[in-house]
């Protein structure tokens, strides 16, 4: 897709545009691209905005940067918003807009464009911080970028909100899923997929499939699908060799044949059982839904994955609904701010079955856990 149209940055004063799309779709290719071409040989100002989630970015001062999956790398230095308070982006915003020291690209003053990375880890304050930004620079064209699905092919965080409500542009990538005869699938799709490895992995196992990793790699019946029952949001192992093989999980993109996700339909089942049951009562005894689904296989991680993801919570033998800003059925849930999502949740302890213990580590030292 052609996006270099985007720099007649006047044609799209007062725009709100999304770039969105699977892993390996190349958005931030799309934005180094454009950035430059704005900054260097247009008479505009772009400036990009992260969230500092993104933390494998990072020069060898430690300084923020904005790399795309090929190694592209911006000039602009990327303004860091915490994603839990994306008010922070009008303040820097404002800021911005007052500069008088040159940025990379020469350039000073009001800002024309502005780019956001990762919008799909912001959280739900984001789309009001945007129609404020908007009230405020009626001129600025505002470019979001996200993944549109997160692995569970729900629409990830925010971003269902943007995709609906602004000009999409949506961008695919290549399904590196091994067919029977270990030759790559290649299908365009919008889909990223996640496997994990579950030799490295107490709590669950599955049956093999064969993919392509992100460095060309063939890697052949080692990783399963990851169960819909594992965490949405964990952060990518670093690379240590040139190849993903020693990972315990590999995100990577599959087209609608091949992508699989263990145990969704069973936990739609309960999901749809608790939610139905909670419209005619306040709570449900979680021993009701126990009994009646104690055949399936995982049901434990299944309710634990309910109440950490979907809106349902655990409280003294019972399970109540949790408040939220949209999601209510099979919609993504997506927390209403007064939500402590690390209370309520039904055997929690069962999470850290799904995770090796290199990714404890890891989640230890971002502070997430
Ligand atoms: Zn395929």
């Amino acid at each position: 897709m052609d996006l270099q149209h985007l720099v007649a940055v006047h044609f799209h004063r007062g725009e709100v545009i999304t770039f969105t799309g699977p892993m390996r779709a190349e958005k931030t290719t799309h934005l180094i691209n454009l950035a430059k071409k704005i900054g260097k040989y247009s008479p505009y100002r772009a400036v990009i905005a992260t969230n500092h989630l993104n933390t494998r970015d990072t020069d060898k001062e430690g300084n923020p940067v904005i790399l795309s999956a090929g190694g592209e790398r911006s000039e602009l230095v990327p303004l860091i918003i915490d994603h839990k308070n994306p008010e922070e982006l009008l303040e820097k915003l404002a800021e911005e807009n007052n500069r008088d020291t040159p940025d990379n690209y020469g350039k000073t003053g009001p800002v024309d464009v502005l780019f956001i990375e990762e919008c799909n880890f912001f959280d739900s304050k984001f789309p009001e911080v945007i129609e404020r930004i908007k009230l405020e620079y009626p001129e600025l064209m505002i470019v979001l970028l996200g993944l549109n699905y997160n692995f569970k092919k729900e629409t990830f965080g925010i971003m269902g909100w943007a995709n609906s409500n602004f000009t999409k542009y949506e961008l695919k990538a290549n399904c590196n899923i091994l067919k029977g005869n270990y030759h790559a699938c290649g299908m365009l799709t919008e889909y990223t997929a996640r496997l994990v490895n579950p030799d490295k992995v107490e709590g669950y196992d599955g049956e093999k499939v064969s993919v392509i990793d992100k460095f060309g790699k063939k890697i052949k019946d080692t990783f399963t699908f990851d169960p819909i029952f594992s965490p949405t949001v964990l952060p990518e192992e670093k690379d240590t060799e040139d190849n993903e093989k020693q990972k315990t999980r590999l995100y990577t993109v599959a087209c609608s044949k091949h992508h699989k996700l263990p145990y969704k339909k069973e936990a739609l089942e309960i999901e749809s059982f608790i939610k139905n049951q909670l419209i005619s009562r306040e709570s449900l005894p979680v021993e009701i839904v126990l009994e009646k689904f104690e055949k399936i296989k995982y049901h434990d991680q299944i309710l634990r994955y309910l109440t950490e993801e979907k809106g349902i919570k655990y409280d003294n033998g019972v399970l109540i609904l949790r408040n939220y800003v949209s999601g209510t059925a099979h919609g993504n849930y997506l927390p209403h701010p007064s939500e402590n999502l690390k209370e309520g949740i039904y055997k929690p302890e069962l999470r850290n079955l799904l995770l090796s213990e290199a990714e404890k580590e890891l989640l230890k030292k971002l502070g997430w856990t």
